[in-house]
């Protein structure tokens, strides 16, 4: 897509701190990084977000993510990794060309403000029809 900034790093137009690319994916250092190490992988091929993306990109990335992990677990002094990925204006997404995060969280650092959640327990009958109504739309 010609205005997307992700598709002019994977085109090299815009530089990039390259990590790992394959046929499919390609993967990078966050400019705006929340931690060392943040990496973010994308599909070469434009997609919006994880209602557009082909299934087969998709398993790409996770792919990609296995070796990335691993390399950031094997060169960073880390004890956790949070691997997020935002889809739609009303969670964030600022980039419109699907992206996940890798954003390793170095040992003895704060903890992220994004995993840090109170755990509420929630109303069961609200849960259940919830669960009931995701279903039956994957059985429709
Ligand atoms: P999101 O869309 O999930 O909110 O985040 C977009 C991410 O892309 C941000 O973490 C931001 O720092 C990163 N980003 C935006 N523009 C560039 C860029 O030109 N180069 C790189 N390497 N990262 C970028
Ligand atoms: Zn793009």
């Amino acid at each position: 897509m010609a205005d997307c900034i992700f598709c002019k790093i994977v085109k090299g137009e815009i530089p990039s701190f390259k990590v790992y690319e394959d046929d499919t994916v390609f993967a990078f250092a966050d400019i705006n990084p929340i931690s060392d190490g943040h990496t973010l992988i994308i599909p070469k091929k434009h997609a919006e977000n994880i209602w557009e993306i082909p299934a087969d990109d998709l398993a790409a990335i996770h792919r990609a993510s296995k070796k990335v992990a691993a390399a950031l677990k094997s060169s960073l002094n880390l004890d956790g990794v949070a691997v997020l990925q935002l889809n739609g204006r009303g969670v964030n997404q600022v980039v419109m060309h699907y992206h996940l995060h890798l954003i390793p969280h170095i040992s003895g650092n704060p903890k992220f403000f994004m995993t840090d959640w109170e755990l509420k327990p929630g109303n069961m009958d609200v849960i259940r029809k919830n669960a009931e109504k995701i279903a039956s739309a994957i059985a429709a």
